[in-house]
């Protein structure tokens, strides 16, 4: 439905890629998940379930007429559960059809299924669309009364009315929907279709290949330093050649984000209509962003580092993905799982309860099969049920990790199992918390038990690379775009910005990481930039929270446990600056942010320690 919506979604089921490796495992991995708790005859329940929510739909578009600002608060609570039955059963149908399709992409029965679902369930939330405009419309004084009487619905309520300041009348909203579709809309989807469209041809292992962008990517990680060059080299040298062509798409984006949240909806500046989305406050992402900046020179030790070890003689911005060359262990998947349950434990134990629940309710389908999506995700379906998790496990020490995320997730939607349907999935900012903790409490059990030294450089390389990705680099994409809006407002052309650009990479890797002068259109093969300005903050804001509350951890102990728990019970049931400050977190506060690279100066020292 909203932009918000499909981003929290994908966000909350995040896909890690993955190379697809179908290399032979002895031991057998669940390839069936047990979807009868959501639907046991799917096709007669889909038809059932179907008329049961048309009934319930029909009965929520009657309550109309009662919707009046001094509605007594039974009246509207009455409304509110109606919205909750019918929120709950469309869950289900739309779990079942996207877990079933996830099996097999090319099975045309799920596919059917999962369309079938999908328009049945747009066509539903149509009808029901009325009721958020009225809510919407309602005087702050009596809204006041009725969220004090709403119980746990009170955040999903707030949420509804928090663009009411930036919201104009319903006849310019209606022309706004309307020329978005071929407006902003239409040029995501040119800037869609032409990048999609492009083909890249480089040689591999003396052989001429053309190939797409994804299989491009691959190469960046290549154990041939030549290979990573030419890469990269290609994919900047396409891209260039349509710089005028994306660059005037981009300038229209930003002009028309800008006369949109800017000028007609009076944000104070383009990245706060960003922020009010994530509920985040504008000095928040600031203090996040000033301190991702000022600790750049981490990054630039770790890549001195990673280079010594990787036997450069300096570190050049084509080979910061190397691969360790130390021999990769693999891990079997029966004991991968005891090897993250044990690390749960370890924390607290009844997070480790929980995710047992997932594998003894047989929740997991781990095998890679033809056809299966790629990746992993989580599916929380509803409050109090198990939710499912989606792996390729192919024994790789990512795997561990993947499912060690994934179960971060469960853990999270089953601690908060007391809320809403509306309030038990966490708000996007919090949404990758569960998840990367349960990462980091893997990490370093593993480590702790590692007797090689290689393999736990191994361990530490591929970590620090990963958290330079989430972290640095999507900040300093956040940064540029700020000044790219910016400057496209006083009428900066398409190679002012990739100067712009340019400058901010040297800026971020400093002395330590050669940045050639292609890097300077990487700016135009990045969606995100396009389609969801200043969206890649979450990223950093999610994966630099984990970390600085892993300090915390560190620093306090068991006295953390609690309130940790406290944070993942609260689900999505009140904003995310007052579920951090339940556990005396100011996210407003630079010197918490710089906590989270305390943890990151520690990891890089330790590697040092291996070098
Ligand atoms: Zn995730």
């Amino acid at each position: 439905m909203s932009e918000k919506g499909d981003e929290m979604k994908r966000t909350v089921m995040k896909r890690h890629s993955s190379k697809p490796s179908f290399q032979r495992h002895a031991e057998a991995l669940p390839d069936r998940w047990e979807l009868s708790p959501l639907l046991e005859h799917p096709q007669d329940d889909l038809e059932r379930i179907l008329k049961s929510l048309d009934g319930l739909v029909s009965q929520f578009e009657g309550v109309r007429g009662r919707l009046r600002p001094d509605i007594a608060t039974h009246s509207f609570l009455e409304i509110l559960r109606l919205n909750e039955e019918i929120a709950k059963q469309s869950a289900r149908l739309s779990a079942y059809a996207y877990l079933w399709f996830s099996e097999n992409t090319k099975d045309l029965d799920a596919r059917a299924f999962k369309t079938r679902v999908e328009e049945r369930l747009t066509a539903l939330q149509n009808r029901m669309l009325f009721f958020d405009l009225w809510w919407q419309g309602v005087d702050d004084v009596n809204a006041a009364h009725l969220l004090n009487g709403s119980g746990d619905y009170r955040y999903y309520l707030e949420s509804i009315r928090r663009y009411k300041p930036h919201t104009l009348s319903e006849a310019e909203e209606k022309i706004i929907n309307l020329k978005n579709t071929t407006g902003r809309s239409a040029v995501n989807t040119l800037y869609d279709i032409l990048t999609n469209g492009l083909s890249f041809t480089i040689r591999v292992n003396g052989q001429r290949k053309t190939m797409t962008r994804e299989e491009l990517s691959m190469y960046v990680r290549s154990p041939q330093p030549g290979l990573r060059q030419t890469a990269y080299r290609e994919m900047y040298r396409v891209f260039a050649a349509h710089h005028d062509v994306l660059g005037e798409m981009y300038t229209t984006l930003v002009n028309d984000w800008r006369s949109d949240n800017v000028e007609l909806r009076k944000f104070s500046s383009p990245i706060a209509a960003r922020n009010l989305g994530n509920d985040v406050p504008d000095e928040a992402v600031d203090a996040l962003l000033n301190v991702c900046a000022r600790n750049s020179g981490i990054f630039q030790e770790y890549f001195r580092i990673k280079a010594r070890i990787c036997g450069m003689k300096s570190m050049n911005r084509y080979h910061i993905y190397a691969p360790h060359r130390a021999e990769r262990k693999r891990y079997r998947y029966s004991d991968a799982i005891p090897m993250v349950l044990n690390a749960y434990r370890a924390f607290a134990p009844r997070l480790a309860e929980l995710a047992e629940g997932v594998f003894r309710e047989r929740h997991v389908h781990a095998r890679t099969v033809p056809g299966k999506l790629t990746g992993a995700y989580c599916y929380s379906v509803l409050p109090g049920s198990t939710p499912y998790v989606l792996l390729n496990y192919t024994g790789e020490a990512r795997d561990v990790a993947t499912l060690a995320h994934e179960l971060g997730h469960a853990v999270h939607a089953m601690m908060a199992a007391e809320h809403s349907v509306f309030t038990f999935h966490s708000t996007l900012p919090l949404a990758e918390t569960a998840s990367v903790f349960g990462e980091r409490l893997l990490s370093e059990a593993l480590m702790a038990d590692e007797p090689s030294k290689a393999v736990k450089q191994g361990l530490l390389l591929a970590q620090l690379d990963d958290i330079y990705a989430t972290v640095c680099r999507q900040a300093y994409f956040v940064l540029f775009e700020q000044h790219a809006h910016t400057m496209v407002a006083s009428g900066g052309t398409v190679k002012d910005l990739a100067d712009s650009y340019l400058d901010n990479l040297r800026q971020q890797f400093g002395k330590s990481v050669r940045v050639p002068d292609e890097f300077r259109w990487e700016w135009l093969t990045i969606p995100h930039i396009f389609a969801s300005p200043f969206y890649c903050y979450s990223y950093s804001f999610g994966n630099l929270l984990v970390l600085a509350l892993y300090h915390r951890y560190k620093e306090q102990g068991e006295a953390f446990v609690p309130k940790y728990l406290n944070l993942l019970a609260a689900g999505g049931s009140q904003s995310p600056d007052t579920i951090l400050a339940n556990m005396g977190v100011d996210m407003r506060s630079e010197a918490f942010w710089q906590s989270g690279f305390d943890t990151i100066a520690g990891m890089v020292n330790e590697l040092e320690r291996t070098a």
